[in-house]
């Protein structure tokens, strides 16, 4: 088996083992990046010097002893909204085209010091905001499994450079489910931590109450491996938990449901869905009860309330969070000639350098949040928040984790949504309430949906911290399925 198709879990071990380098490891990533990029275009910044750079320096540091962990000289795929002070960094905008940041993310810094290489910065939706990387000022991103349609998003460069054996590992970011819908459109695992368990310092900020990094692999222990990584309290983030990491690595080393109870969320079923998602996902429901578990149902009304109160926290959030984009401090600078004030500069700059997304969330947010409309708008949206927490307290009062199709639908044609903002804002219609509430949630891969062999994701969802919940139910299917498919879903980018 050729090096890009092994898992980071297998290269980690070859690694320390001296059976090969990080150096030849990182060369056959990115001969596979120039070699596929022209159909996928994942990436917005690759640097073959920089990346092998950093891999001779991990080959040194374990040369001289230096004891690194599992994923020592493993690559990976970075999300283009980490700042790193070796690559630019633009969160897919306009607006910071062409900027270096002075310093490192906390996560991009944990992951240097665990010896990790970076083959470069993905793309993503501008800022982070939709569900497919067609809002991207540099284009779109394709899924590997079909090269019209859509790697979901917006860590869709991140999903697809994973999907196309491109990396073993990348990272995303999840703020109404950008780690979770592209990891299930493109057939892969993708995991948003705990709120608060993932640093926020130097990812740039979105919609700050709800951004979380977290990682994407091929396989629930990779994906482990990688949020261990990263993982854990940093004082330079205020809302970083101080407490000790879900031992995520030890659940995904052991698969088991035997005896544990497994809610299904009653209101995540019916129309809107695609029938191949629910075949698929109510297979796995079956799979999970041949494994032992209890299944449960479970209602959780206020859900069905979430995808409104999120796109208006969302973009009142993101409303302030971009106010920082003054012409003055970071990149794009639009008619400073000497004959315009700030303010005319700043009004131009921001005109030409937000695309039309960002440019709507920062006009729904700004209303939303004026001076007699904001309790009407935020303040009731907050509201709802407070309610989706007690149903989801509620239900963990019954069982230990709670399942649904990670997505209504399997990825969607380019173009298809793109005009039509409501239709796009679905696509996160089950993911969201993980999110409002803090919790952990997990997607995994559970087959391909009978109208047109795309991949299918099943989400489990766990209580705060209850990181590791994910991970034992998401390894305990992974394991049954590959008794079933023979080996992994994805064996290949089947586009490719
Ligand atoms: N698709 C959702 C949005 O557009 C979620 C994005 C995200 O999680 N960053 O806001």
């Amino acid at each position: 088996m050729s090096l890009i198709h092994k898992t980071a879990a297998e290269l980690g071990a070859m690694i320390a083992a001296g059976e090969v380098s990080a150096e030849e490891v990182a060369a056959a990533h990115l001969d596979r990046i120039e070699e596929t990029e022209p159909k996928i275009r994942a990436f917005l910044h690759v640097d073959r010097e920089v990346t092998l750079a950093q891999a001779r320096a991990v080959d040194a540091r374990l040369r001289s002893g230096e004891k690194l962990g599992p994923l020592a000289g493993v690559p990976l795929a970075h999300k283009d909204i980490f700042v790193t002070k070796d690559m630019p960094t633009t969160a897919a905008s306009k607006i910071l085209e062409g900027w270096r940041p002075p310093y490192d993310a906390t996560v991009t810094a944990r992951l240097r010091e665990a010896g990790l290489v970076f083959l470069g910065k993905t793309n993503l939706d501008e800022f982070a905001m939709g569900s497919s990387t067609e809002n991207s000022a540099f284009g779109p991103t394709r899924n590997p499994w079909d090269l019209s349609r859509v790697p979901g998003g917006s860590s869709g460069g991140s999903s697809a450079a994973v999907a196309a054996y491109q990396a073993p590992l990348s990272t995303g970011t999840d703020t109404g489910g950008s780690i979770r819908q592209p990891a299930a459109v493109t057939g892969i695992v993708g995991m948003k931590p705990t709120y608060g368990g993932s640093s926020r310092y130097g990812l740039i900020a979105f919609a700050s109450s709800l951004d979380t990094p977290g990682p994407f692999a091929r396989t629930v222990l990779d994906a482990a491996l990688l949020q261990e990584a990263f993982s854990g309290h940093d004082p330079l983030d205020s809302t970083s938990i101080d407490r000790p990491v879900p031992k995520v690595v030890e659940a995904a080393r052991n698969p088991d449901v035997a005896g544990m109870r497994i809610g299904v969320v009653k209101e995540f079923d019916g129309e809107g869905y695609q029938p191949g998602v629910l075949n698929r996902f109510r297979e796995a429901v079956k799979m999970l009860e041949a494994l032992g578990a209890e299944i449960v149902e479970v209602s959780c009304p206020s859900f069905t309330v979430a995808l409104p109160a999120y796109y208006l926290i969302a973009p009142s959030e993101c409303s302030s969070n971009l106010a920082r984009f003054d012409a003055m401090r970071y990149g794009l600078r639009v008619g400073d000639d000497g004959t315009r004030s700030a303010e005319e500069v700043m009004a131009l700059t921001r005109a030409a350098g937000f695309g039309p997304e960002v440019k709507r969330r920062i006009m729904l947010g700004t209303y939303a949040l004026s001076s007699g409309y904001y309790d009407a708008y935020y303040g009731q949206a907050q509201k709802v928040r407070t309610l989706i927490a007690r149903d989801f307290e509620a239900a963990y009062q019954k069982v230990d984790v709670l399942i649904s199709p990670t997505t209504p639908t399997t990825a969607f044609p380019i173009g298809e949504r793109a005009d039509d903002p409501m239709a796009m804002y679905l696509a996160d219609l089950c993911t969201i309430p993980s999110n409002l509430a803090g919790n952990a949630a997990i997607s995994v891969p559970c087959g391909l949906a009978d109208e047109d062999n795309l991949p299918v994701g099943l989400q489990i969802m766990a209580p705060v911290l209850g990181d590791d919940r994910c991970y034992k139910v998401g390894a305990a299917l992974e394991k049954a399925f590959e008794a079933r498919w023979g080996g992994p879903l994805l064996k290949e980018a089947p586009a490719l």
